[in-house]
């Protein structure tokens, strides 16, 4: 994802909600702010804040992330006094903004994300933080949003690529009924 693409999200966002102040900060100054992974919002200061060492499309879905909880937030909505509701609707928030944005590596790989968090709730029983952002991960897999976008990653162009260099293996190393059948893969 280029980083153009990426301002100018960052500048839409500022324009339609110039109350937020909106940091690409270092790991450590996040830590300060007393946030951990890639992004963290504070309500009090209507303060987002992304890591700035990371891929711009982890960047993106951070930032989708970070701007459905002050959305929620501004729309008073029900969540904001349940933590894994609102780790949720930001996760759904930033799904739904990926998809409209047609960026389908940044979708895929908050999809694997999403299902890492899920696998995590249920096998080592975390609790703390994290355990509502991985709470909102297994709820988000029951929902007809999330259908859509393993659908949609399904045809990525980081699928296709692994889809075409499995053919072009197969080309060389497999007999021809194989060959013509591996399209239904
Ligand atoms: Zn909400
Ligand atoms: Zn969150």
């Amino acid at each position: 994802m280029k980083t153009s693409k990426l301002n100018a999200v960052v500048k839409s966002i500022k324009n339609k909600h110039p109350e937020l102040k909106l940091y690409f900060v270092s790991g450590k100054k996040m830590l300060q702010y007393g946030g951990s992974g890639f992004g963290f919002y504070n309500n009090d200061d209507k303060l987002i804040c992304i890591q700035q060492a990371v891929p711009n499309y982890i960047k993106l879905y951070a930032l989708f992330h970070e701007l459905g909880h002050h959305l929620c937030y501004k729309n008073g909505c029900a969540c904001c006094s349940n933590c894994s509701k609102s780790e949720m609707h930001a996760n759904l928030f930033a799904l739904r903004q990926l998809i409209l944005e047609n960026e389908t590596d940044a979708l895929s790989n908050f999809v694997e994300q999403i299902e890492q968090g899920a696998m995590m709730f249920d096998r080592d029983k975390i609790r703390g933080v994290l355990y509502h952002y991985y709470a909102g991960c297994k709820e988000i897999m029951k929902t007809s949003l999330w259908r859509k976008c393993r659908s949609k990653i399904r045809y990525s162009k980081r699928h296709r690529q692994r889809i075409k260099a499995m053919k072009q293996f197969l080309g060389k190393h497999m007999d021809p009924f194989l060959r013509k059948n591996v399209g239904a893969l």
